[in-house]
């Protein structure tokens, strides 16, 4: 067969997969971001994958396109192989969604246009009428939205408890959810969770979640935004979540250029999703996923830069005589947030609260004098960003909401870049004389 031809009768993912083992190791995804899931031969050599801009794919022949729909109608057993259509997946997306599971330690991955339409089309595969989703507080705001706006339209309802809940705590809100579920025709169909939680930083216990899930009897599945530590410094998928939940756009992106989102799990918690997905859309460009390959290849590096250099700042920050507090992972002062963190994170991450003494204003002074930080919302790129939430992301949440999730007025977000760990010392420190 030439190179170019594609035998039709062999799938079309990864036909000369590099290994992901040499000698019995199992090599680190680090190394497989390099070449796995694609093939040069099946592209002229090209040592990297091009970008596919196509909408569609041309079969072989009429037979070839007889047995691909056979396999998507489930007239032919084990299912489509191929590509005929760029809304349902093609080669980019294909090779993205491939080394993206590999972090996670998942069976398959799907990956999205924003994290946000990862979460939507999430709920929604899962969600049917009278349902009840059980989460975490607090959510990223558009996903907390989400549940209690759009979902309710369809008369899905929900549960939510503190990020830090105990087993006990977690055993009466799933009884209460059934309870809800029952009176409403329908089940709990999904545990939903966010940790660490933004921009407090509490820790879910998700071995805790775990359990009361199981010891309550619900098959429902547990998934979690792995936003903030992920992939190099949380892996939920070992602590019995099912299902990980990513906005691309943040540490795996990492240049702040690009939006996109992705989940991923075991085969049979993507394939409904994936059946979503196939009918609205919402996968992500063949140009982003192109993007997100390049940004995997360093996500350990940036990552890892990142830890050290927040783990420098907050050390100068902490010392601080204008400094309240931090919330920050590496500096926890509760007893049981800090056993959360030992039992399920592999780093304390590079984004953190900043407790000025005072409040609005002390905060605006010190922002408005940053000179390497940027002003802007978002978190986990390249560059140092700083934001105020108590009048910006979380400016919409009731004044009371807010002081119970602890945004106080005083409370700056900063998300630490790769810069050098002195020159941004150095920015904070004259920043800090300005308030
Ligand atoms: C940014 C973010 C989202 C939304 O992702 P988009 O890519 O902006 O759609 C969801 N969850 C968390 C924790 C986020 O930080």
């Amino acid at each position: 067969m030439a190179a170019h031809e594609i035998d039709p009768t062999t799938p079309r993912k990864t036909p000369h997969a590099e290994p992901k083992t040499i000698g019995g190791r199992e090599l680190k995804p680090a190394t497989l971001m390099m070449g796995h899931g694609y093939d040069p031969v099946l592209s002229e050599g090209s040592l990297k994958p091009p970008i596919f801009l196509t909408s569609t794919f041309a079969f072989p022949s009429a037979a070839d396109g007889k047995r691909h729909f056979e396999g998507i109608t489930g007239k032919r057993p084990g299912g489509a192989d191929g590509l005929v259509y760029s809304r349902f997946n093609a080669p980019n997306q294909e090779i993205l969604e491939d080394r993206l599971s590999i972090w996670d330690g998942a069976e398959d991955a799907l990956s999205f246009s924003s994290g946000m339409t990862a979460i939507c089309v999430l709920m929604l595969a899962y969600a049917s009428q009278g349902d009840v989703i059980v989460h975490s507080g607090p959510l990223y705001a558009a996903s907390e939205g989400f549940v209690a706006k759009v979902l309710a339209k369809f008369g899905v309802t929900y549960v939510d408890f503190p990020a830090g809940a105990t087993r006990e705590k977690l055993d009466e809100i799933l009884a209460k959810a059934k309870q809800q579920a029952s009176d409403q025709d329908g089940k709990v169909c999904m545990v939903y969770l966010e940790s660490p939680g933004n921009p407090t930083n509490a820790l879910v216990d998700v071995e805790a979640v775990r359990d009361a899930r199981d010891a309550a009897g619900l098959d429902c599945p547990i998934a979690i935004d792995n936003t903030f530590l992920g992939p190099l410094w949380q892996r939920p998928l070992d602590q019995g979540a099912d299902i990980v939940v990513y906005s691309l756009t943040k540490y795996v992106g990492g240049h702040s250029d690009l939006v996109a989102g992705s989940i991923a799990g075991a085969k049979k918690w993507m394939d409904p999703v994936r059946a979503l997905r196939n009918t609205m859309g919402g996968i992500c460009d063949p140009n982003t996923a192109w993007m997100l390959m390049r940004s995997l290849e360093t996500v350990e590096l940036r990552m890892q830069r990142a830890g050290e250099n927040a783990a420098k700042v907050c050390d100068y920050l902490s010392k601080h005589p204008k400094v309240e507090g931090l919330g920050y992972l590496g500096m926890i002062k509760d007893a049981r947030q800090q056993d959360i963190y030992d039992r399920h994170c592999l780093g304390a991450g590079s984004t953190f609260s900043l407790l000025l003494k005072g409040g609005e204003a002390e905060c605006f002074r010190f922002l408005d004098s940053l000179k390497i930080a940027k002003l802007a919302v978002s978190l986990g790129g390249t560059e140092t960003l700083a934001s105020h939430p108590a009048s910006m992301t979380h400016l919409s949440v009731p004044e009371g909401r807010r002081g119970e999730l602890g945004i106080s007025d005083n409370l700056v977000r900063i998300s630490i870049g790769i810069e050098d760990a002195d020159d941004l010392i150095a920015d904070f420190e004259q920043a800090l004389e300005q308030v």
